[in-house]
């Protein structure tokens, strides 16, 4: 601290002598402007809490004076930065707010609110004049960032970079338990509107710097509540933060695909709204400063690789900044992939903007503490020449100092390169446009004939969300469809080829209907389309042996419905029009004493069964004909409500209802509006959350409860009817699921309101101690809500609990070491069609796997099923003759050897003579578990992403309904409802539980 302190004084003096502050190199110093005062007293402050000089730099070492302009000492009584002090997103709001009551430098804007109601905002800062005419850049802007308002004219398009002022988009704790950013930013916007010296104030006329302090306000609430309750029983441990934002923790940072958080919106709507050129996102879990954006391989496949030069210029130049300051531990290269198009800085990478990211390091509040590394995260390596230390003392100044100049150095440099990187910005979105020609595919059609439209709506209006221009064909068209080279292993089909040689492979060709959806790739923003549309495969020879997040995400399978990758350029002189718009459109045709609603596995239907919760709903149990149409197994026949009533219910989800003459004579049974008890833990919500949302976006009602809260329920079955346990998440074992957190020792952990934490509980659950789990009396409420009748719904690691604790005789589960399926698309087949569960489903579905578990079947109690390993093998055992030969015993007339009774995979093997002797353990047909959905052939497996080692799972169980007692339990080894991405298997889900007293409908028991 002394050393820089006096250095940067030196080198002001010498700067005064020989002005203006120009370096040999020929760049603006970054050192102050010796003219304007320095506010001492909160210099002094930043001097005393930055526990080492090398971890603070001359840009953020002193805090230049205003007479009018208030520091963030005004609202937060201290420093930024300060120890103890984690401002409320309101009193961030508060202090941007009077910085721009007292300076026309700064404008706060509201950009929308959170699930709970809470502001999110975005805080313009830059020169006066520059904030007049926010209108009139923001149209310069526009029309680089769609170059077809200039047609595409590059020498128009220089113009506008010579005179467009860039916006660089910053945002602050999306996660929540990463706090430093908030003080940070405040701090930073006062520099940016009050420093006076040149290298500042080349920034503030040369560029707007946008800034959302708090991205989950929320969360940043919660966070703060905790931080004060630690702080008043500083002897006690505190409770972690189990929820961020209403629905999911640290997720929010996956949900740039699928946008269904509010905060990925407002910021997606705002950094395309200013036509911003840099989405910078801070996060704080890797000492000291990774820019990760760099990072490793693999690249996203769909990015332009202008973006990945971007990458490496900003980034280089951040860490030589940063090095020539002596600022320990700042490097670029690292373990991050940028694969998946999820996270929320990629909205920029996919709409032709910088997507950057920082990890800092933060302590989880504002506490100094003494921090030990691990040997991974202090060693020298060819990409941290200077690493961190092993062993240091760690403030939130330290970090707020490494925050911002990180942000300032990244600022200048890009203002110094700001017509580069504007030439770049609308280069890339010229290469967008000019798709269909370069690299391709020229369209993405959704036909006007898919069975599921709803589904095909949501698909589309993720689309809309990511500003993708939809059209709408007005006649029928055809397509000419690329032809699939062979492969050349395929030597069957070569000597086959070789036989026709003459013939020439038929031209495949598609038809459309009218009223199809057409994708335009010649559109500024057809990279996300084309990312989110295509398929991904992630080769298990990849170096990259950790991928950081899910490897597979292809929208139209996860969606259930059909895609097509057109090629054909013709298909853009296809007669269409924009669709400004996309709405549900459905309703009621005809009139009669009853209704049908045909199933096609939509969740609509589950939305339409609680929206009419008085009508007489049946399910057909077999597919039936009427006047023509087909109806599937599981139709709904609606009765007791009126036309009109049924007409509005359908036309607001988009649902179709066919007025029947009469009932049709196939069975049917009641589908009743089941009440469901959702359960989740206090280990993690995260998972369970995205389910949450889910439900609550449909429209189905539910019962939100812990473990704790069920295991206290005396008679379950008389509240419930079913009770979804969707997954927890971060490897919890059974154990943890009924034991909870230990409570041998330590404190109680409470999570409720009080009055150091009144934004706690928001609108989820509250408990006096968050430890307890399910305990052993939960353990049997729950086997009792079963035996009773109920039905128990679980997936993944709840199905491993379920399993554990009794339930679902004759199914295991298994972990493979050897598979690695790391959040991909799947293939899996329907395998019991007549089943409730299965209602609406083809033979073929898309399905979400994370690595299983690996279900097995057997028809002995306590007996694990047969797991395949690895690919089937056919040998006979060695011996006299050819491979398909029986062999011989030598001196003894052959036998014949009994028949091995066959069966595959995913069944369970058929009893056999030996097992029924004194068969007490062989399950009874009836009460044996029925596979739904089975994972597909090894070679049908995958469909997107990664899955090495995928013959352990191929073929085994996916969905299984196992009777227990009067009741049910349902294991998923597929996660069905996952980041708003999996819509397509939602259904499986609904139907389980619409159905939940029928489940046994066309049930076919073995015979023996
Ligand atoms: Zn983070």
């Amino acid at each position: 601290m002394k050393r820089s302190l006096l250095a940067s004084l030196l080198l002001c003096a010498f700067a005064l002598l020989c002005a203006p502050m120009v370096r040999a190199d020929g760049e603006t110093a970054p050192s102050r402007d010796p003219k304007q005062p320095v506010d001492e007293a909160y210099t002094a402050k930043i001097k005393k809490y930055t526990t080492q000089p090398t971890f603070t730099s001359p840009l953020v070492e002193y805090l230049p004076a205003s007479k009018s302009v208030p520091t963030p000492e005004a609202v937060l009584g201290d420093i930024a930065g300060a120890p103890g002090i984690l401002p409320y997103a309101e009193d961030v709001y508060k202090y941007m707010r009077l910085l721009e009551q007292a300076s026309p430098r700064v404008k706060v804007f509201t950009i929308g609110t959170t699930e709970e109601g809470r502001e999110m905002i975005a805080v313009a800062v830059s020169s006066e004049e520059n904030l007049k005419k926010l209108d009139e850049n923001r149209a310069s802007l526009a029309k680089l960032a769609d170059p077809r308002t200039i047609q595409m004219n590059d020498a128009e398009a220089d113009k506008l970079v010579a005179q467009a002022v860039p916006v660089y988009y910053i945002t602050g704790t999306i996660h929540s338990p990463e706090t430093g950013a908030p003080t940070a930013l405040m701090e930073l916007a006062y520099r940016l509107a009050v420093d006076e010296s040149p290298y500042i104030r080349e920034i503030r006329d040369g560029m707007v710097t946008l800034i959302t302090p708090v991205v989950e306000v929320d969360g940043r609430d919660r966070m703060v509540d905790l931080y004060k309750w630690h702080l008043s029983h500083p002897k006690e441990f505190f409770p972690p933060l189990i929820y961020w934002g209403k629905y999911v923790a640290h997720d929010n940072n996956r949900d740039a695909m699928g946008v269904t958080l509010k905060l990925t919106e407002n910021v997606l709507n705002t950094y395309v709204g200013w036509k911003a050129q840099v989405l910078h996102d801070l996060h704080e879990s890797v000492p000291y400063l990774y820019d990760n954006t760099v990072g490793d391989g693999p690249y996203n496949a769909w990015i332009d690789p202008i973006l990945a030069d971007e990458w490496q210029m900003i980034g280089a130049r951040n860490v030589a900044d940063l090095t020539k300051f002596g600022m320990p531990g700042v490097f670029t290269h690292g373990d991050f992939d940028t694969w998946s198009p999820g996270y929320l800085m990629f909205i920029a990478a996919m709409h032709n903007g910088i997507s950057r990211l920082y990890e800092t390091f933060g302590n989880g509040g504002a506490d100094t503490e003494e921090r030990t590394l691990d040997p991974q995260e202090y060693s020298r390596t060819w990409y941290r020449q200077n690493p961190p230390l092993p062993k240091a003392l760690w403030s939130q100044r330290d970090n707020n100092n490494y925050e911002q100049t990180g942000l300032l150095t990244s600022l200048h440099y890009f203002n110094e390169n700001k017509q580069l990187f504007l030439k770049n910005f609308y280069l890339k979105a010229k290469r967008s446009i000019e798709k269909p020609q370069a690299e391709g595919p020229v369209a993405y059609v959704l036909p006007a004939d898919e069975p599921r439209s709803t589904l095909q709506l949501e698909l589309l209006q993720v689309m809309a969300k990511q500003k993708v221009e939809i059209s709408r064909s007005t006649a029928a068209f055809t397509v000419a469809l690329p032809v699939k080279k062979e492969k050349k292993a395929d030597k069957k089909a070569t000597e086959k080829k070789d036989a026709d040689k003459d013939k020439k492979p038929e031209p495949t060709t598609k038809e459309f209907p009218a009223g199809s959806y057409i994708i335009r790739m010649d559109q500024p923003y057809s990279r996300i389309a084309d990312a989110l549309l295509d398929y991904q495969f992630w080769s298990p020879e990849d170096p990259q042996k950790t991928p950081y997040d899910d490897t597979g995400w292809t929208f139209g399978e996860l969606f259930g419905v059909q895609v097509t990758r057109v090629t054909d350029p013709k298909v853009l002189n296809v007669a269409m029009e924009r669709v400004s718009e996309v709405k549900p459109a459905g309703g009621v045709k005809g009139e009669g004493p009853i209704f049908a609603v045909n199933n096609n596995a939509e969740p609509a239907l589950a939305a339409l069964r609680y929206k009419l919760r008085d009508a007489s709903i049946e399910a057909a149990e077999e597919a039936f004909e009427s006047n023509g149409t087909k109806f599937h197994r599981g139709t709904f026949l609606v009765k007791g409500v009126s036309r009109g009533d049924l007409d509005r219910a359908t036309a607001g989800l988009g649902l179709h209802g066919v007025a029947l003459a009469g009932a049709p004579s196939v069975k049917t049974h009641a589908v009743k509006a089941a009440r469901i008890a959702y359960v989740h833990t206090w280990l993690s919500t995260q998972t369970e959350g995205w389910w949450r949302l889910a439900f609550d976006s449909i429209g189905v009602p539910y019962d939100y409860m812990s473990t704790q809260t069920l295991a206290k329920i005396d008679d379950l079955n008389a509240k419930y009817d079913v009770i979804v346990f969707p997954p927890v998440g971060f490897s919890a074992s059974t154990t943890m699921m009924i034991n909870g957190l230990p409570s041998e020792w330590g404190n109680p952990l409470p999570w409720k309101n009080t009055l150091e934490t009144p934004n706690l509980v928001g609108k989820n659950d509250s408990t006096d101690d968050m430890r307890p789990g399910l305990g052993w009396e939960g353990v049997a409420k729950l086997q009792k809500f079963v035996h009773n009748g109920g039905l128990l719904l679980t997936a993944t690691d709840t199905s491993q609990f379920a399993l554990s604790i009794g339930l679902g005789e004759g199914v295991s589960a298994a972990r493979s070491d050897k598979m690695k399926i790391v959040g991909a698309v799947l293939g899996a087949r329907t395998v019991d069609e007549s089943s409730p569960i299965a209602y609406g489903y083809s033979e073929k579905v898309s399905v979400y796997c994370d690595n299983g578990p690996v279900f097995s079947l057997a028809s002995l109690a306590g007996a694990r099923g047969r797991r395949r390993l690895g690919e089937e093998t056919h040998t006979r055992p060695t011996g006299r003759g050819t491979a398909d030969d029986p062999d011989f015993v030598v001196g003894r007339p052959g036998v014949e050897v009994p028949e091995d009774a066959k069966s595959e995979i995913w069944e369970a093997p058929p009893v056999t003579d030996e097992q029924k002797r004194n068969g007490f353990r062989v399950i009874p047909p009836a009460n044996r578990p029925r596979v739904i959905f089975r994972y597909a052939d090894a070679k049908e497996l995958l469909i997107s992403g990664l899955a090495e080692g995928g013959g352990d799972i191929a073929q085994h169980p996916a969905v299984v309904d196992a009777p227990v007692g009067k009741g049910h339990v349902v294991l998923f080894s597929i996660n069905p409802v996952y980041r708003g991405e999996t819509r397509g298997t939602y259904a499986m889900v609904l139907n389980a539980i619409l159905n939940f007293d029928s489940l046994n409908a066309g049930r076919k028991d073995p015979e023996k």
